[in-house]
């Protein structure tokens, strides 16, 4: 993938569009973004800012930018983030100039965000493609998280709750996606994109 001093490689090659993938923690988005990435060279996935600690083989910048509060503070104030959202007792939030950058030399930007997030993009930029990623089931869901082995049983608790909530929005997506299978699901995610990468009008 080309770094950030190659910001304007592909000027001049498809229109940018802004791509939002949201869906319950576990259902594989982080799998199947990553995926994607290996397919599509003009993908490129926003790094958020996060109040949260780094899980154990987390990087910073890599994963997340991880920030204190004060900071995290500065950019709600000074309009820095493209929108932010309170989640699991985290703030999370969207850098805005680089996701406006990318878009603007023709990238195909994924943000892995929440729908709270998601909606308030889609408010202010409506050409904003929704794209929901759920498990083939909620038994599935829970043996993914469990299996991931990152968060404590309690943790995994608080999850399902989310996910429940979650997938009750899934009609305000432009599309869904299930997560049966990682090569399957990839396909589908990228024929998504190309869908709007490829068309002129969009
Ligand atoms: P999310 O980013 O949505 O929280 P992850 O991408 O971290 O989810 O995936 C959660 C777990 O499920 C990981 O251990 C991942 O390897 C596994 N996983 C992802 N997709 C599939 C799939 N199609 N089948 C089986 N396991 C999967
Ligand atoms: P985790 O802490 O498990 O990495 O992420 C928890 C949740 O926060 C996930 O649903 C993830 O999609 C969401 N999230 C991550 N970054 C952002 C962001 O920048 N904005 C919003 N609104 N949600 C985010």
């Amino acid at each position: 993938m080309p770094q950030k001093s190659d910001v304007s490689s592909f000027a001049h090659q498809r229109k940018g569009h802004l791509f939002i993938v949201s869906g319950p923690s576990g259902a594989g988005k982080g799998t199947l973004v990553k995926a994607l990435c290996a397919e599509l060279p003009d993908v490129w996935v926003s790094v958020s800012v996060t109040t949260r600690k780094p899980r154990p083989g987390e990087l910073e910048g890599v994963h997340y930018q991880f920030i204190s509060e004060t900071e995290f503070d500065r950019l709600t104030t000074s309009g820095g983030l493209l929108e932010w959202a309170e989640v699991h007792g985290h703030r999370y939030g969207t850098p805005r100039a680089e996701v406006e950058q990318r878009i603007a030399c023709g990238y195909q930007v994924i943000l892995e965000i929440d729908p709270q997030g998601a909606f308030q993009i889609r408010d202010v930029l409506p050409r904003t493609v929704l794209v929901f990623i759920v498990p083939p089931s909620m038994d599935e869901l829970v043996r993914r998280l469990k299996g991931r082995g990152s968060e404590t049983d309690e943790q995994v608790a608080i999850r399902m709750q989310t996910a429940e909530r979650e997938m009750a929005l899934v009609g305000k997506y432009d599309h869904v996606v299930v997560n049966d299978d990682v090569s399957r699901a990839t396909r589908e995610l990228v024929e998504i994109i190309a869908r709007y990468a490829d068309d002129e009008e969009s």
